[in-house]
């Protein structure tokens, strides 16, 4: 619509895990809906220069783009929400901002000047605020700024805001601020204090807010919004409620009821068009309108954490939806499977996921219960080192190489039936090394594999160091592992399967990273269609 786009800045308050980013991607889709090009881009304050080198107990899932990006899971939410495809743009951190000032000052690009956090840092985070206008035209952009107004570390990032606001003009940028209105049940009260104190924070920045999200277990009235609109400086109209909801999917239907996309428009001076949503409204009501339930294990060992594996999850309620069932995903721990408990966890289930990850711990839980999917047909889906555990328990119960491993557990391994990539041999540094991003996949037809893409050529997104040894290919394929995808350059396997059972499939690469709402993953849908038989029988 316009060369120059306008800007949203998506801020928090009071607490963190306020769902900023579910705010966002909802404020996006709903803008979307009117025929708006939209994409949302995420500033973290935190020093590593990626998500990559974190522990999932730290941080969640580790985000993939297609050029290969480690990012925060924000973005997870933007491409399923939206369907579109992120790239290292998306994500900035304060590392990267420190890291090309740091550069260019080497280089000698600052001579004569102290370099310093006003005006070098906030100029380089107000460069990257505007690249992605470089990449493709856009008539908004939202950039959602991670942690809570008051930190230290955000600092830099409102200052840049509050400069990039005048840059740009009033009327093509403004301020949403999510914040938390807590209830007291001793006082049986709503709370607005928390909030009034965090809209003053920002404005002792210089930011003012434009909009108040409130996020709320329970309704708030006109009087509250009034309230809250005097001591915050906002319209009555800019006060929004954010009620929790049954399912993310559902905040872009709530939002638009309490019209923040109206507002957004009328700030930006934007015209208000009509929004067809008719898409997104049948897949919320397939997805609270399931006619069957069905159990899958995820098994893996950051289970107790929801963050770990949002992809997967996310994955399984775009496949459960459009297959009309509700997929209880049932954490399992891989540590506390044994191979004297296995049947009596997972003879429940109607199939497993095994799920991604590294190092040792756990891996033998993994792989007792692939042995027992194998052997009592139970549909598994194994990805990356889900894939590899499956190559491995095969590699030992069938073709009796007890000691085979990953090189990765045990480098000493009398058969390594994975194993390191060549050019990962000399890789020292861990940050951003490993095998990342998309990369094609030739399909072999007559596969399950095929059955599921019903095509040849796919690409998907990667994240790993090692691969089924090329030397163990043979052995395993006269015993009946077929290789159903594989690197059309390198030959590097990427798909693994079992023809004499229902439903077992291992990838070595994410398909979860590209399950939208729009477009549920394939390998998903199907997988679950086969855990919904497997239930019948
Ligand atoms: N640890 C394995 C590797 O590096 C698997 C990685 C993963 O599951 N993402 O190859």
């Amino acid at each position: 619509m316009t060369n120059t786009p306008k800007y949203i800045f998506v801020t928090g308050g009071v607490s963190s895990s306020l769902g900023k980013g579910i705010i966002s991607a909802s404020l996006a889709k709903l803008l979307q809906s009117k025929g708006l090009k939209v994409t949302i881009q995420k500033l973290d304050p935190y020093i590593n220069i990626d998500p990559g080198t974190l522990n999932p107990y730290e941080h969640g899932e580790c985000y993939v783009t297609k050029d290969g990006t480690e990012t925060d899971l924000d973005l997870g939410h933007y491409e399923r929400f939206l369907s579109i495809q992120t790239t290292k743009t998306n994500n900035t951190t304060t590392g990267k901002i420190y890291q090309s000032v740091i550069n260019r000052e080497r280089r000698g690009d600052f001579l004569g000047k102290t370099v310093q956090v006003i005006p070098h840092i906030t100029n380089e985070i107000k460069r990257r605020i505007q690249l992605i206008s470089t990449e493709d035209s856009y008539d908004i952009i939202i950039t959602e700024l991670g942690g809570t107004v008051g930190d230290i570390e955000s600092y830099p990032f409102i200052e840049a805001v509050r400069q990039f606001r005048w840059d740009v003009g009033e009327k093509n940028s403004l301020v949403i601020h999510l914040t938390l209105l807590p209830f007291l049940s001793a006082a049986g009260e709503l709370k607005t204090k928390p909030t009034q104190h965090s809209v003053k924070k920002l404005m002792e920045s210089g930011v003012n807010a434009d909009i108040i999200v409130c996020r709320t277990e329970r309704s708030i009235g006109e009087d509250l919004r009034s309230k809250i609109a005097l001591f915050c400086n906002v319209n009555i109209n800019s006060v929004i409620e954010s009620i929790d909801a049954k399912t993310i999917y559902e905040v872009p239907l709530l939002m638009q009821q309490e019209k923040l996309d109206e507002v957004v428009l009328n700030k930006l001076n934007l015209p208000n068009t009509k929004s067809d949503l008719k898409d997104w409204k049948n897949f919320v009501k397939k997805l609270k309108n399931p006619k069957q339930n069905i159990k899958i294990g995820l098994i893996g060992k950051y289970v107790e954490l929801q963050d770990s594996y949002k992809s997967i999850l996310e994955s399984f309620v775009h496949a459960g939806a459009i297959n009309e069932l509700k997929i209880d995903v049932i954490p399992i721990h891989s540590e506390s499977i044994e191979s004297n408990n296995v049947a009596k966890e997972l003879s429940k289930l109607d199939g497993i996921l095994v799920a991604p990850g590294f190092g040792e711990r756990g891996i033998e839980g993994k792989i007792s219960s692939i042995k027992y999917a194998r052997e009592n047909n139970l549909p598994f889906l194994g990805i990356c080192l889900g894939m590899q555990m499956a190559v491995i328990e095969f590699a030992r119960n069938v073709l009796n190489l007890s000691s085979a491993n990953s090189t990765e557990m045990d480098d000493s391994t009398k058969h390594p039936v994975i194993s390191l990539m060549d050019d990962q041999l000399d890789v020292e540094d861990k940050g951003g090394t490993m095998r990342l991003g998309s990369w094609k996949c030739k399909i072999v037809k007559e596969s399950l594999a095929y059955k599921i893409y019903n095509e040849e050529a796919i690409s998907e997104r990667h994240r790993h160091r090692y691969e089924l040894n090329f030397d163990y290919m043979d052995k395993l394929a006269n015993s009946g592992m077929v290789f159903s995808g594989l690197n059309p350059k390198t030959g590097l396997v990427e798909i693994i399967e079992i023809p004499n059972h229902d439903w077992f499939l291992g990838v070595q690469f994410h398909p979860e990273y590209q399950s939208t709402v729009e477009n549920p993953h394939p390998i998903f849908v199907s997988f679950v269609k086969a855990c919904k038989n497997k239930s019948k029988k």
